[in-house]
């Protein structure tokens, strides 16, 4: 019985192939990772106690280059929903343009529950469990749910240990003093910021003046809201759990990170109304809209009152098939997840590049990198939506940028003789 979730993922990928033409044993092989690892995490507990985690690390696939995909610390994680995240990330990475393949890694465990000594040693832990099959030329973890640059600086000194150098393009996303980037703290938000720019140019006349709603204030959304008002953008709602601010006239992004930041709610922000459903940013009057907090915000129940003409997917999921096919109806775009909030994944590519030379750009130098990238990979999928839609009247911008992924991947994979 396979999880609904790696279901979706497969049906997906069958509904790609399908799409562009390519032969079922394109299917065939993207059904299955290459490499499945399970294993076992022996940790010393605070109270004298031995605890056994249970660990993965499944590598989806290689064709375009080493896997890569972050390490989630969740207590519901699977094996199969971790073959699904490893699996979208072969996708992401191969939309993305960069020369990797797709990986994801987990443990079984609820970090807050964990000691700072007892987290540290289960980090520790995966990478000598995982140390044969990662590497800075094979297997390119990051964080993921539940785990963040502390982390991976743990796991870089395991591993370094181990090898007995430093080594430090084996993981991305570490702190800056330790080989990380500047830019990785708000990467993924510029990215989405990007992307609604280049979206607006060619659907709304350009971004300037453009009306923005964002639903959440965490790291994708408030970064993505603070980049599009640099961008001439005006923000008009913004949200967490405490409820929605709106306020027609503009929301000064900075001072709602400073109140959030002081706060943690950005109800307390000092003008506009307030109001108190989460969910209220996605249906104020706005040009654009970017569900940047969680998965299925917009469904079947409420896609009647969203009133923006462009929605950039920050977060994962946001928007239900259904939801997003009566939206195509209305003339409504909406930019896919995997092409929107790749900034992280593109700026883990940067910084390991930068790694392997030993080499480091400024801020500067590697947010226009990151931009550069951002743009042409939407302007990549803008260009083949636009052209399927002339011969096929129900397409979406997800299946453009579906139909892309698949198409590099199979290049590849028939080049080397897979297929
Ligand atoms: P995060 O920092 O935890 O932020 C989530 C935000 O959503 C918080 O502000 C939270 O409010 C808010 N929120 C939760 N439920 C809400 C609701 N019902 N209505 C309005 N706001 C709500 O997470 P994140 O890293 O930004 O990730 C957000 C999404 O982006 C996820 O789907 C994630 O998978 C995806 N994503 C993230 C990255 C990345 O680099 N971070 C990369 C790719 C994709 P509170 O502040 O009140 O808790």
């Amino acid at each position: 019985m396979v999880s609904e979730f790696l279901k979706n993922v497969l049906d997906t990928i069958k509904r790609g192939v399908e799409l562009g033409g390519f032969p079922e044993e394109l299917y065939k092989i993207l059904s299955k990772p290459e490499r499945i690892l399970i294993i076992k995490i022996p940790v010393r507990m605070d109270d004298g106690r031995l605890e056994i985690f249970e660990g993965y690390r499944v590598q989806h696939n290689s064709a375009l280059g080493p896997y890569k995909g972050g390490i989630r610390f969740h207590p519901e994680v699977t094996l199969e929903d971790d073959i699904a995240l490893a699996t979208l990330m072969t996708l992401k990475n191969s939309l993305a343009g960069i020369p990797y393949g797709g990986g994801k890694g987990a443990v079984r465990v609820d970090p807050k529950k964990l000691s700072p000594r007892e987290l540290e040693q289960l980090s520790r832990g995966y990478v000598r469990a995982l140390y044969p099959v990662l590497g800075d030329q094979t297997d390119i973890p990051a964080p993921d749910v539940g785990t963040n640059p502390q982390i991976m600086a743990w796991m870089v000194d395991e591993y370094s240990k181990m090898a007995g150098r430093n080594v430090p393009g084996v993981f991305t996303s570490k702190p800056p003093v330790l080989w990380g980037n500047p830019v990785r703290e708000y990467s993924t938000g510029f990215g989405c910021a990007v992307v609604t720019r280049e979206a607006a140019e060619k659907y709304l006349g350009g971004i300037e003046g453009k009306r923005v709603a964002i639903q959440g204030f965490g790291n994708v959304a408030r970064w993505h809201a603070y980049w599009l008002q640099k961008m001439g953008a005006k923000i008009v709602a913004i949200s967490d759990t405490s409820g929605t601010v709106y306020d027609p006239e503009g929301i000064n992004v900075e001072l709602a990170m400073k109140v959030k930041n002081e706060t943690r709610k950005v109800i307390n922000y000092p003008k506009g109304e307030k109001i108190h459903d989460p969910k209220a940013a996605l249906y104020v009057d706005a040009d654009i809209l970017g569900p940047d907090a969680l998965e299925n915000q917009i469904t079947m129940e409420n896609v009647n009152k969203i009133k923006a003409k462009i929605i950039v997917e920050g977060a994962n999921g946001p928007t239900t098939p259904e939801a997003e096919r009566e939206l195509a109806k209305k003339g409504v775009i909406v930019v896919p997840d995997f092409l929107a909030n790749a900034g992280g994944v593109v700026m883990s590519y940067l910084e390991w590049v930068e790694n392997l030379q030993w080499y480091f750009w400024g801020e500067e130098e590697t947010r226009a990198r990151l931009e550069n990238i951002m743009k042409n990979n939407f302007l990549r999928v803008y260009k083949k939506f636009e052209d399927m839609r002339t011969e096929k009247k129900d397409i979406v911008m997800r299946d453009a940028a579906l139909v892309l992924s698949l198409e590099r991947l199979y290049e590849a994979m028939k080049y080397r003789g897979w297929l």
